[in-house]
């Protein structure tokens, strides 16, 4: 074969230079722009030139026509590779799948067969001419074929370029300027074919196509790294959403799916769902979910094991501000909700279990929050007073503290307004024993009552509110207190109460300088009828016995009993007369009358002596006069009143 290197040699060789820089580039960025069906693109671009080249500078007829089939290799399946590279670009519209891909190759294969075997049938070229004037150049008449497969080049230029445009309306400045870019670049053979084919080209026999390709790689390649929109825009989004964890499903206005990630497919369960396909393809259990497009669903779907799903719905909007579909970004929730539940089941059986420990303590315990309403409150019998649980909750205590108007028991002071004024001042109050009387049922109880804030870090969020009840425990030191001063067989005085009261009675008398009148007496011969009829029997006449004096006596006398059968009276404003008279009144009432013991009546009598308060005296002194003069009864012969001698 005969070569020779012409103008037109330098110029494709130029052109195949930049088609092999432009495969490279890419092919060197594969790692993180991987554009496979561009890279074949620019493969079938280096191919058209390269024959282009060797078809420019052959000097055989025979040779041309072989390198200008070979070009056919590459020169008819740019078009169509663009326009399977401009389908999922900048975005992903559609799986291709092997048919489709089959089909957009069938015309240009059945091309490029017509070429191979364009002797047998002259479909492609009819006949090929020598151009007068010029060496070594040939006008190639083409046949139907020719149109066909021409015909269809232009098709999938003008799909290119309609795909561009449509995404050049939906998308915003920054890739729009890209969206250009791609414009221009795919624009440009075009014109440069359309050139050729109506036959305005400026050297006879130059076919400028390859160059004009190689012209619109430099363009896209040019946008590969000086915009850098192939890496960082589209690529970076279509990985993130190729590779997040969540699901993403866009929807447009008619809710057909636009796009669905492979986490969505994968969470949903949907392997075969493709985009294009309406919300109603979606299995019916989601279709509750992606319904909602204004509010967070959850759902849980059974099985074993379960998942729980989040549907986040966004309405997409269009640069107009108008909707242009919905987005659903989808959540598997399933490891953190059994957390949660396992977390929850926990925290509530502790719950439950502080709230048992609670209820079963006698301790009142009531919490508030910040606002002072009960929140939560236990079932102690020291609370129960304040009425029913359910209904106290919610309630403002002070407000219930208002009913039950609480007094100090120490001082007698209402405390209401003390009580909240540590509320509001955040102070402890402790350990203060109340009586709460309800101003509504007049029922009260003694409480010992404690009230604290609550504080996190420096902010109280409420108080717990205690209540300790000792009302039991009151009356039980009033009783303990009771019977300290009281004779256990008779009911009255013992000695401790006859000096506590009695020393009352004397103060009394002092400060008013009234009267008091002393009386000490004892059962005479006692111990001969406990003897006779024993100490039990002896007991019973004790009591009588006491009846009786008890009888002659008003409620402000001291009546106490100091020794075995040895009794004393105080009696206030009583001057010596009438303190003989009430002598001889007890007397008469216990001696008059017999008292039966056992079988037998017997006569009780008494030896007393009366003694009147003197300027001198103290309690003790009056009180052994008393005494003294009773002894002188029983030396003088018994059941006898006698008088102190003032
Ligand atoms: P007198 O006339 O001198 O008082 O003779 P008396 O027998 O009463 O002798 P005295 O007062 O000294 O004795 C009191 C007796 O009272 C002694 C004791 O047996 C009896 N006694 C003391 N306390 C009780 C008591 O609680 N119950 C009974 N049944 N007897 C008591
Ligand atoms: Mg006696």
């Amino acid at each position: 074969m005969n070569f020779t290197a012409t103008n037109l040699t330098y110029l494709y060789f130029g052109s195949l230079l930049i088609s092999l820089l432009n495969i490279y580039t890419l092919l060197e960025r594969q790692q993180k722009v991987n554009f496979p069906w561009l890279v074949r693109a620019m493969f079938a671009i280096a191919i058209y030139n390269l024959f282009s080249l060797l078809d420019a500078s052959s000097t055989t007829l025979d040779a041309r026509i072989l390198w200008s089939k070979l070009a056919y290799f590459g020169s008819i399946y740019i078009s169509p590779l663009f326009l399977l590279f401009f389908i999922n670009y900048p975005h992903k519209r559609l799986q291709l799948n092997w048919r489709m891909i089959a089909i957009i190759l069938l015309i240009p294969t059945l091309t490029l067969i017509a070429v191979l075997t364009n002797e047998l049938h002259h479909l492609i070229w009819v006949d090929i001419i020598p151009i007068s004037g010029v060496p070594n150049a040939y006008l190639f008449l083409h046949g139907p074929f020719y149109w066909i497969g021409i015909g269809f080049d232009y098709i999938c230029g003008i799909a290119s370029v309609l795909l561009i445009i449509l995404d050049m309306r939906q998308s915003s400045d920054k890739s729009r300027a890209q969206s250009r870019w791609l414009l221009f670049s795919s624009l440009f053979p075009f014109a440069t074919s359309l050139v050729y084919d109506l036959g305005f080209t400026p050297i006879p026999g130059f076919e400028i196509l390859p160059i004009g390709f190689s012209i619109s790689g430099i363009g896209l390649v040019f946008s590969i790294i000086f915009l850098k929109i192939f890496d960082i825009i589209p690529v970076s989004r279509s990985l993130l959403v190729e590779n997040l964890q969540d699901g993403l499903i866009i929807f447009d206005n008619l809710m057909q799916v636009v796009d669905i990630n492979p986490a969505a497919r994968k969470l949903l369960g949907i392997d075969q769902l493709d985009s294009g396909v309406g919300i109603n393809d979606f299995p019916e259990i989601y279709l509750p979910a992606l319904s909602e497009i204004t509010k967070q669903t959850e759902i849980r779907i059974d099985g074993n094991p379960g998942k729980t799903l989040l549907f986040l719905p966004n309405t997409l909007l269009d640069d107009s501000a108008k909707p242009a579909g919905s987005m659903f970004v989808i959540r598997d929730m399933t490891e953190i909700r059994a957390v949660e539940t396992a977390l929850q089941q926990s925290q509530s059986r502790y719950q439950s279990l502080i709230e048992d420990v609670l209820d079963i303590s006698t301790v009142g315990i009531c919490i508030l929050d910040k606002d002072f309403k009960v929140v939560w409150i236990n079932q102690a019998d020291a609370i129960d007073w304040l009425g029913d649980r359910a209904q106290l909750l919610g309630k403002d205590f002070r407000s219930i503290l208002k009913d039950y108007s609480p007094v100090d028991l120490k001082n007698g002071d209402r405390l209401i307004g003390e009580i909240l004024m540590s509320y509001h001042s955040g102070y402890f109050i402790e350990d203060v024993e109340i009586r709460f009387r309800s101003r509504n049922t007049n029922h009260g109880k003694v409480l010992q009552y404690s009230s604290r804030p609550i504080t996190i870090g420096f902010f109280t969020s409420g108080r717990i509110e205690q209540f300790i009840d000792i009302s039991e425990q009151k009356s039980l030191q009033k009783k303990i207190e009771l019977l300290a001063i009281t004779d256990e067989l008779t009911g009255i005085y013992n000695r401790r109460g006859l000096m506590e009261f009695g020393r009352h009675d004397f103060n009394r008398a002092r400060r008013t300088h009234t009267n008091l009148g002393a009386v000490y007496f004892d059962i005479d011969h006692f111990k001969d009828l406990n003897d006779k009829y024993g100490h039990a029997e002896g007991d019973k006449i004790l009591v009588e016995v006491i009846r009786r004096v008890k009888s002659c006596l008003r409620d402000m006398d001291t009546f106490a009993r100091c020794g075995g059968d040895e009794f004393v009276i105080l009696i206030p404003e009583a001057d010596l007369q009438q303190t003989i008279e009430i002598c001889h009144r007890i007397q008469n009432n216990v001696s008059d009358t017999p008292i039966k013991i056992v079988a037998d009546f017997i006569n009780i009598h008494l030896s007393l002596g009366v003694a009147q308060i003197r300027l001198q005296d103290n309690l003790t002194s009056l009180l052994n006069r008393a005494d003294q003069t009773m002894y002188r009864a029983k030396q003088s012969g018994r059941g006898r009143i006698e008088i102190c001698d003032e």
